[in-house]
């Protein structure tokens, strides 16, 4: 990694750390989970992440709940950042089209990608869906101590991965050159998964779920 590339990594991290600690003073009023409508990928996301208070990317359009989510992953000292698709932030939303321009969109975020290489967990917070409407999800004390007893499994068990998750990670890291560092985030979100179902054991669909999180299969 060059010295511009590192530094701005740490200026990444550094900015995480900031936005965390002012969300911190300034006391959260309220429950940030019940307000956001829908959004359920990118709760379970802040809920793995907040297990092992590890940093989550927030990837999507303006105005559908990214600053809320933010608030809510706060409140369990998980560093956050947020960032959009492309430069107007409606790249692949089914309502308002983009109007950026194909390079524009891949210079955005390979830059994106670039700068916040060293997020953990990534998840997109896409428009709600229809069906989402006046529904209303789990407020923050089921948050609280699904977190809490997962906390738990991972303090005290050491981790293992069953026979089909270890081949799965081991054709992964064929296929994809995972560096050593990728590696270990993966088991390290698969765990939390894994805890979150009260298990300490990593499973198939546990490790499906990390990887996910990477955006191994997409382009950003
Ligand atoms: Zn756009």
């Amino acid at each position: 990694m060059d010295l511009a590339k590192k530094q701005t990594n740490e200026l990444v991290v550094l900015a995480a750390e900031i936005n965390r600690e002012v969300s911190l003073r300034h006391k959260i009023e309220g429950d940030p989970f019940k307000p956001i409508i829908g959004q359920e990928a990118a709760k379970r996301a802040i809920c793995v992440a907040a297990v092992q208070k590890q940093s989550v990317m927030l990837i999507g359009p303006k105005e559908m709940g990214k600053t809320m989510l933010a608030r809510a992953a706060a409140l369990f000292e998980t560093p956050v950042a947020e960032a959009h698709p492309c430069p107007c932030s409606f790249w692949g939303d089914m309502v308002t089209s983009c109007l950026c321009k194909p390079a524009a969109i891949g210079k955005h975020q390979k830059k994106v990608m670039e700068t916040f290489r060293n997020i953990e967990v990534w998840v997109e917070v896409p428009r709600p869906g229809r069906w989402a409407k006046g529904q209303q999800g789990e407020g923050l004390d089921y948050f609280k101590r699904v977190i809490e007893q997962a906390r738990c499994i991972v303090g005290n068990i050491p981790n293992t991965l069953d026979d089909y998750s270890q081949q799965l990670l081991t054709q992964a890291e064929r296929e994809f050159g995972l560096t050593m560092w990728m590696r270990d985030v993966i088991i390290k979100t698969a765990r939390s998964v894994a805890a979150l179902d009260g298990e300490a054991v990593i499973k198939l669909h546990h490790l499906t779920e990390a990887i996910q999180y990477r955006r191994l299969f997409r382009e950003y």
